[in-house]
């Protein structure tokens, strides 16, 4: 199993939080769509050497649904061309990300048609002031008629994004963000603690002295809620930030954490073949000169102990947890390095807990997942 995903490095305004990489000249996007086919087209034989066959297509950015329905039509079928596709039953999963002001009627049946599955919807919030302080350019009416018409385009499988842990938000108002969330009973829901990125608006904010965090038990006590009222809607965590309905868990994201192979196309993507990484420089403007895609790709070079420690991040944020076995094969060279005392003594504070071979973070210890993965790197 492969995947292919299609960074839009498109905006129409900066969320205060948001630091992926996107610009706001709107008007190259049909060159960028000229040169997403460009790079598809040198890069056709990715994954002939793992064997591997695209099963999951995912468009995210920045902002996918400002892209034209004619952009997105042509960038799907070269895909499906280039990669062999004959039947668009093969593709598992094909998730679009759209902001919710863009998904009116049409423009989700032109997505339909050109193959899209599954969306991913930037939701956010069900504060209107919330919102609005974030810079999201939607109200939570049009997130509300945004997901109907979803449904109403036959869309069967869609997530929303929601965050958590900023300084105005109140159990209360988070609590009514969750319940509408689950009154519309979406398949998955992925949900993150406001997070600090130098270089954006909040980070500025932040080292100003205008922006104040929400202490960080505040902070759990919302993972908590998020926890129990997702749990209490028949949703099942499996990672740190995702929820889905039994058997919804999002397979292009799984792919990342299992280090199954992934071509990532656009400025500021990340490929992996199975063996050797690599990523598009940020940079538009760069991009949609590019001919020789091998010297603009930046390989990514991983010793031996980043992998490791990589493998131990990705398991330990899944509820599949970690499988002892199956690490020691790998590197087999870890049997005597301290990982597995370390583990030992964390399991003796609760912070693990072991079961069928395999090393797990209780659920109640999540929020502090990134702290306790820290202490086993090796
Ligand atoms: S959160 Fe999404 S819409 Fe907002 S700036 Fe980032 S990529 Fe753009």
């Amino acid at each position: 199993m492969a995947g292919i995903y299609i960074h839009v490095p498109f905006c129409s305004q900066f969320c205060t939080y948001c630091d992926f990489y996107s610009v706001k000249d709107t008007g190259k996007r049909e060159a960028f769509t000229e040169a997403v086919i460009r790079e598809a087209e040198f890069r056709k034989n990715y994954f002939k050497e793992s064997g591997c066959r695209v099963k999951t297509i995912y468009f995210g950015g920045g902002t996918p649904s400002l892209l034209s329905p004619a952009s997105f039509r042509a960038i799907t079928e070269s895909l499906f061309r280039l990669f062999n596709i004959t039947d668009p039953s093969e593709i598992e999963e094909f998730t679009v990300e759209v902001n919710p002001d863009d998904a009116t009627p049409e423009y989700l049946a032109a997505l339909r048609s050109a193959g899209a599955r599954r969306l991913s919807m930037g939701v956010q919030s069900f504060t209107d002031a919330h919102l609005k302080w974030m810079n999201r350019r939607h109200d939570s009416a049009t997130a509300l008629n945004a997901f109907r018409a979803a449904r109403e385009a036959r869309f069967e499988n869609i997530s929303i994004d929601l965050i958590f842990g900023f300084a105005d938000l109140t159990n209360e108002d988070w609590r009514n963000t969750l319940k509408k969330a689950v009154e519309l009973s979406p398949e998955h829901i992925s949900s993150y603690q406001l997070g600090i990125e130098p270089g954006t608006k909040l980070g500025r904010d932040y080292e100003t002295g205008a922006y104040t965090p929400l202490p960080d038990d505040k902070s759990y006590t919302q993972y908590s809620l998020l926890q129990e009222v997702l749990s209490g809607a028949g949703y099942v965590q499996y990672e740190v930030s995702s929820f889905a309905r039994p058997g919804r868990e999002a397979k292009h994201n799984s792919s990342y954490w299992n280090h199954t192979p992934y071509l990532g196309l656009g400025p500021s993507a990340h490929s992996f073949n199975g063996s050797v990484r690599h990523f598009n420089p940020p940079s538009l403007a760069k991009y949609l000169k590019q001919t020789d895609w091998d010297s603009f790709a930046k390989n990514e070079k991983l010793s031996d102990r980043d992998l490791f420690n990589e493998t131990v991040m990705l398991s330990l944020r899944r509820k599949e947890g970690l499988d002892k076995e199956l690490l020691l094969s790998r590197y087999p060279e870890q049997l005597t390095s301290p990982f597995f005392s370390d583990a030992e003594m964390l399991m003796a504070l609760g912070e693990l807990e072991e079961s069928g071979g395999k090393i797990r973070i209780p659920s109640g210890k999540l929020f502090i997942s990134d702290g306790i993965i820290r202490e086993l790197f090796q």
